[in-house]
């Protein structure tokens, strides 16, 4: 059976962009993969972030995660820094990976643009996301087309440390990569995320989706009610076709082209679908989110787990290395 990990970042709200791109499939992998996923806090203090909410957001990521259906009788889910072993495999692989190979990573130069002093936790981010999966010598990581340079590091990095020390500690990791398209924020400018305020949450409640959706941006091809659209570049048909049934997306598309009907009648049905589809997940985590200690014990039995996986492949980590007995 392939081991797949993944890791989310600890934003506190899983948005349906997350939902819909990510933790869908992380629930399909369930049922025929051994999977881990990670909520990866070591990850978010490379950016300028709160001290005071991020343990607030790990949680709530957790109980989000769980509502959405990763099942911890079936998969290992925990948060990063509860197993140390991820820093400490970083340190080592460290040692391996070219100084030019991080600079050229498109997340770097687009990140470190934006800041006048660049943290070296940024530049190194990489290191530490091929630590997450040759940790647990991994074969599976799904993917977004975003995250395949990454990734690609990461299978370099392995290699180099193969080569460097005459062994085959870590297997190279194969991208699971997501079919599904990706999902743009409400303003149709970016990718969605909630530090851009582009997203509707999971947890919305129905009157909030709508809402939210009903100023989202379209086709702007349609101007008014009366000239048709392009359904293949608006953000609301992508989002059809992930939620709403063959029928009603063939529907949506010949509407929209001929301009059957309004952007609003077309957001209508979307908006009908993402609540239905959503009711169930809210409805876990209200009750998730009563039973903190329920939450708790799950992160904690899923970090015991992996601290075990993590501690072997360290201990092979610190024999080839050459590094003196405990
Ligand atoms: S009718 Fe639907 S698919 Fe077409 S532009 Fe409007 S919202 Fe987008």
């Amino acid at each position: 059976m392939h081991r797949v990990f993944s890791g989310a970042q600890p934003s506190g709200e899983l948005h349906i962009g997350n939902y819909l791109g990510a933790i869908r499939n992380w629930v399909a992998l369930q049922a025929d993969h051994e999977c881990i996923y990670c909520i990866v806090d070591l990850h978010a203090v490379t950016q300028p972030y709160d001290t005071a909410t991020l343990a607030p957001r790990t949680m709530d990521m957790a109980v989000g995660l769980l509502a959405s259906g990763v099942d911890p009788s079936r998969a290992a889910l925990f948060v990063q820094s509860h197993v140390p072993q991820h820093a400490e495999l970083m340190w080592a692989l460290n040692v391996v990976t070219p100084l030019g190979e991080l600079e050229r990573m498109t997340q770097f130069k687009e990140k470190a643009a934006r800041q006048e002093s660049v943290p070296a936790g940024l530049l190194n981010y990489p290191i530490l996301q091929a630590a997450d999966i040759l940790l647990y010598k991994a074969d599976r990581v799904p993917v977004g087309e975003d995250q395949l340079q990454h990734l690609e590091l990461a299978r370099e990095i392995a290699r180099r440390w193969n080569a460097r020390f005459g062994v085959e500690t870590f297997p190279e990791p194969q991208p699971i990569v997501s079919r599904a398209r990706r999902i743009m924020g409400l303003d149709g400018q970016a990718k969605m995320s909630k530090s851009l305020g582009n997203t509707i949450g999971v947890l919305d409640s129905p009157d909030d989706i709508w809402t939210k959706l009903r100023p989202a941006v379209t086709d702007p091809a349609r101007k008014t009610r009366k000239d048709p659209g392009n359904p293949e570049l608006c953000n609301i048909f992508t989002m059809h076709g992930a939620l709403s049934s063959p029928e009603q997306v063939a529907h949506v598309d010949a509407q929209c082209r001929s301009a059957g009907w309004g952007c609003l009648d077309c957001k209508r049905l979307l908006a009908d679908n993402m609540i239905a589809e959503l009711a169930s997940v809210r409805e876990r985590a209200a009750e998730l989110g009563a039973r903190p200690a329920q939450v708790r014990q799950v992160l904690a039995a899923g970090a015991e787990r992996c601290r075990g996986i993590a501690e072997a492949t360290m201990g092979e980590v610190r024999d080839v290395m050459g590094l003196a007995k405990r």
